[in-house]
């Protein structure tokens, strides 16, 4: 029997291809920090008792939502001002401190999981695995950046000297950052963001999804609890309003931003817009997400890995499966097998560990996705259409063939596949119909050609290649994550040159 304890913080069982992340023995890129989500496919639970244990703990741990009231307009412009009497002593605080004040974070986040998975469940509609992995993603941001924060913003770097000065180069907070995060991941990418800003000497105002408010409330106590002190974390609560009155504020210095690129631009628009400094902008958004399958490819391992992509968290990850581009000599085999896979999946309420797809988030995202199926099904070949209960948010998978993938134009945020043929002689073509989404945030390969495997990786300037493999679950830490172009700006989240950009840079020169 695996103790509980053990369960949540072992390396989960590992069917993935990195080297790294199946053997934690080789030394990762950072020594201080071990990802703690070293499984990309969610959990696996091998042994029931512990399963058992686990969901006595949820279930204990379990409490009704309470309900969270939004900020007035007042209140948001109250929290930068706070922030901004909170910044200095903040930004002087060793980072030694301000780490330890993470890491004790991290800690108590391991404490407290079962709470967090059921919050998970019942506020964000998430499956047991996905809850699991996230709250353990949480956790590695916390220690992640905690360590990269330690060598980043101690002493300043010694520059060479060749002037005959002593030059160093330094980093220091900018002052209020704004963060807003997305309902998809209401734990992991909240804290990811809150986190970087502050390891960075920032004071945060943080603005969570109107349809996770409670997960982000819990944070934030526990942020405090943590030691982060309350002047330099706020939290202000509300629908898309909120956060341009926020990003309207005058003392904002930096804005970091997950969500759809509509609002990116929006958000880009009033930042060029203000008077005063010019106020950057970190934005991760959205992706029409592309896996190739050449003839070559293993298909119970695409049926497998597509199935993890486009299906697992209801198709609701940035980094989701939209576009699978499929060698028409294997087309038919490939497809039959994913609807055949696709068959299996349980969808259902996210409380029972047997769900693969749980609800979308809202009324509003099914009636979208709804629409979306109904279109297809007029314009396109439909191969699969799962089952979904009739009552709740649920919309079951769906495979679409399309003739051209220039059908697809815009991301479609669900668990719904669109495939395409194409000819091995069109595959230059079929490259640039990928790169001309404009989009570049993951991207598949599933090929046994080296040759294949580099022309995609040297003619697309996607974010997250993935080869031989799903192309969700990114391991902070290790696998760094985020694209460019419509997808966003960079820098990745998870990456060495995530916490830099956070930050000002300071060059000091003394004639000595
Ligand atoms: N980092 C996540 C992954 O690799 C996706 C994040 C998102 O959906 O915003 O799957």
């Amino acid at each position: 029997n695996v103790p509980i304890a053990e369960l949540l913080t072992r390396p989960a069982i590992l069917i993935g291809r990195s080297e790294t992340a199946r053997n934690p023995a080789i030394p990762l890129p950072c020594d201080l920090y071990q990802p703690q989500r070293l499984n990309s496919r969610g959990i696996e639970f091998g042994d029931r008792a512990a399963l058992a244990e686990l969901l006595g703990e949820i279930e204990t741990a379990r409490r009704p939502l309470p309900t969270i009231a939004a900020a007035t307009p007042a209140q948001v412009g109250a929290a930068i001002t706070a922030a901004r009497g909170g910044f200095e002593s903040w930004s002087l605080t060793p980072v030694d401190h301000r780490a330890a004040i993470l890491e004790r974070a991290g800690d108590l986040l391991e404490q407290r999981r079962a709470a967090f998975v059921a919050l998970l469940q019942d506020e964000g509609g998430k499956t047991l695995d996905d809850c699991v992995a996230e709250v353990r993603e949480a956790i590695d941001y916390c220690r992640y950046y905690a360590s990269e924060g330690r060598q980043l913003f101690g002493e300043p770097l010694a520059l060479p000297g060749p002037t005959g000065e002593r030059n160093t180069l330094g980093l220091r907070g900018r002052g209020v950052f704004v963060a807003i995060s997305p309902w998809n991941f209401p734990l992991a990418i909240f804290l990811g963001q809150v986190t970087a800003a502050l390891i960075a000497g920032n004071a945060v105002v943080a603005k969570p999804a109107e349809q996770t408010p409670v997960i982000a409330d819990l944070a934030v106590r526990l942020l405090h609890e943590a030691g982060v002190p309350r002047t330099a974390l706020h939290l202000v609560q509300g629908d898309g309003s909120i956060g341009a009155t926020l990003v309207e504020q005058p003392d904002v210095a930096g804005v970091v931003f997950t969500g759809s690129t509509e609002v990116a631009r929006t958000i880009n628009r009033t930042l060029a817009a203000k008077d005063g400094p010019i106020v950057p902008l970190i934005a991760e958004t959205g992706g029409i997400n592309a896996m190739i399958v050449d003839a070559t490819a293993l298909p119970e391992q695409v049926a497998d890995d597509v199935i993890a992509s486009a299906f697992r968290s209801a198709g609701q990850r940035c980094s989701a499966l939209r576009l699978l581009c499929v060698q028409a000599d294997v087309a038919d085999r490939v497809i039959a097998m994913i609807a055949g896979a696709a068959r299996e999946l349980r969808i259902g309420d996210p409380r029972d560990p047997a769900t693969h797809v749980g609800p979308v988030i809202d009324a509003e995202a099914k009636a979208r996705l709804d629409a979306h199926i109904a279109a297809m099904t007029r314009a396109a070949r439909l191969h699969f259409a799962g089952t979904a209960p009739a009552s709740g948010n649920f919309v079951a998978p769906h495979v679409f063939e399309l003739s051209r993938a220039s059908q697809l134009t815009e991301e479609v945020f669900g668990p719904i596949l669109h495939v395409v043929r194409y000819k091995a002689t069109q595959f230059d073509n079929l490259l640039g119909d990928i790169a001309g989404t404009g989009y570049a945030l993951t991207l598949g390969v599933q090929s046994r050609i080296d040759d294949t495997i580099a022309r995609v990786i040297a003619r697309l300037p996607t974010g997250n290649i993935y080869v031989n493999r799903n192309i969700v679950g990114a391991v902070v830490g290790v696998q760094p994550f985020g694209g460019s172009g419509l997808s966003g700006t960079g820098p990745k989240a998870g990456g060495p040159h995530y916490l830099p950009r956070f930050a000002l840079e300071q060059m000091v020169s003394i004639n000595t």
